[in-house]
């Protein structure tokens, strides 16, 4: 049964329909989702159709089997992780892009998606401060990142001792050195593992995990052969960053490359108030960012960005008879990104950053680490309530006195569904996490957030 032009309409006209319902509940209904995936499955998992069933009546029966299990994550009361909301311009961009269905691979085949994709990178490198002319590849979040910059890090690294990884591979090959702070994010172990490099050598970090200096120091004095510094901007529990130029200098004298992850905390880089933390971040190899985070596009987008755009396109471009390019020309952007077909993730990038403007990427920024701050200081007045780290960034991290009471506060919390706030364990003690990451929060979701908080810590006696 062939689709008519019209199916498009109805089936839209639903989506967009079900999507302002969605978007209309996210203030006021309950954070956290009232079903679980388990109790969700039976309704989705129903047998397969035996007939076609039209297009704007699957939409239908898809948002009422969903509506119980959505986490409002567009909530300006949702801390959880590190989860950025939707900007209204991005989103609207993303729909469209699905409408297109480009497969945005080749700038030959597709140049209206490279080229807005190629002015999102010039712009994301004016706004974060890294080198004009580096590349960016826009991945599916920043684990790719990651991997893309440790990927182009490994052929710099052996290409350095006459070891071409891309013709001879890893077997037998010169043995990389990989140098992580304690406090990295899991990711870079992923891309680590990913890329046959096995676990980083720790280096130990100080009280609000950023990299020590003597301890990175003494790893590289102890090394020989290619290094790889993993640094990071951004502590996923404190905010801190590492001290970029010391530790990128001191690496660089030892031959090292150096990558960043920087998934939040590089949109630091944005504002002259927070900046200052990353002084000499340009000076790095590689970075890995995430436009799903604090930029808030929809899921999912992460950003890639190599200084030496010839390097990042020997490592992930390819030449074969049929796929139209120009070696002479400007990376295609599969050349920078380990997928061939893709989507064009930058261009909701391009349309966040279009109708943000430079102020108003800086004023997001800075007003998501504002609310952080002044959720530290409503909560720290609360009685039996310690703020545990210095709060530089999006980041807070509270203790209710004993681990057990902080688990129970953090329970009560998210089952009363005012806010969500996750809970981990960081520096040895059970924490409740706050990342402020959503564009829209205000001051009266602050307010409610901590009278919400009060509210559990109350409960649990
Ligand atoms: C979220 C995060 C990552 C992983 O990013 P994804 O987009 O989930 O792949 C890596 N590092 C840090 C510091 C993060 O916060």
């Amino acid at each position: 049964m062939p689709a008519q032009p019209d199916a498009y309409g109805d089936a839209l006209d639903r989506a967009r329909a079900h999507s302002l319902k969605w978007l209309a509940s996210v203030p006021t209904r309950p954070v956290g989702p009232m079903a679980t995936a388990d109790m969700l499955a039976a309704g989705f998992a129903s047998n397969l159709p035996e007939g076609p069933t039209d297009a704007a009546t699957v939409i239908d029966q898809l948002a009422k089997l969903a509506e119980p299990g959505l986490m409002a994550m567009p909530s300006g009361r949702f801390f959880g992780w590190v989860i950025g909301g939707t900007l209204p311009a991005a989103l609207a961009a993303d729909w469209m892009l699905s409408a297109w269905d480009q497969n945005a691979a080749m700038r030959y085949a597709t140049p209206a998606t490279a080229a807005a994709e190629d002015a999102a990178g010039v712009w994301l490198l004016d706004l974060l401060g890294l080198p004009a002319g580096s590349g960016v590849g826009f991945t599916t979040g920043a684990t790719m990142a990651n991997f893309v910059g440790v990927a182009v890090g490994r052929k710099a690294v052996l290409d350095r001792v006459g070891w071409d990884v891309h013709a001879d591979g890893l077997t037998g090959a010169p043995h990389i050195t990989v140098l992580a702070g304690e406090e990295r994010h899991a990711s870079v172990d992923l891309a680590l593992r990913y890329l046959g490099l096995g676990l980083p050598r720790v280096v130990a970090a100080d009280s609000q995990g950023r990299i020590r200096m003597d301890a990175l120091a003494a790893a590289l004095s102890a090394t020989t052969g290619p290094v790889i510094l993993c640094l990071q901007a951004g502590n996923l529990h404190s905010g801190a960053f590492d001290p970029m130029r010391e530790a990128i200098a001191l690496a660089h004298g030892h031959g090292a490359w150096v990558h960043v992850d920087g998934a939040f905390g590089l949109w630091a880089a944005v504002s002259p108030l927070y900046a200052k933390q990353l002084e000499g971040l340009d000076t790095a190899d590689s970075w890995a960012t995430d436009a799903h985070k604090t930029l808030n596009v929809p899921y999912d987008c992460g950003v890639a960005i190599v200084a030496n755009v010839d390097m990042l396109r020997s490592s992930f471009g390819v030449h074969t008879t049929y796929l139209v390019q120009d070696a002479r020309g400007p990376a295609d952007p599969f050349e920078k990104v380990p997928e061939m077909s893709r989507r064009a993730r930058g261009v909701p990038v391009w349309a966040a950053l279009s109708s943000l403007g430079r102020s108003g990427t800086v004023a997001l920024v800075e007003r998501l680490a504002a609310h952080a701050r002044s959720l530290a200081d409503g909560l720290s007045q609360l009685p039996g309530v310690e703020v545990l780290n210095d709060v530089v960034f999006t980041q807070v991290c509270l203790s209710f006195g004993t681990d057990e009471r902080t688990r129970q506060v953090t329970q009560a919390l998210i089952d009363e569904g005012t806010v969500w706030m996750s809970g981990s364990h960081w520096q040895g003690r059970d924490i409740l996490r706050i990342s402020v990451s959503n564009w829209s929060t205000d001051a009266d979701d602050v307010a409610q957030s901590i009278a919400a908080v009060e509210r559990a810590a109350q409960a649990v006696v």
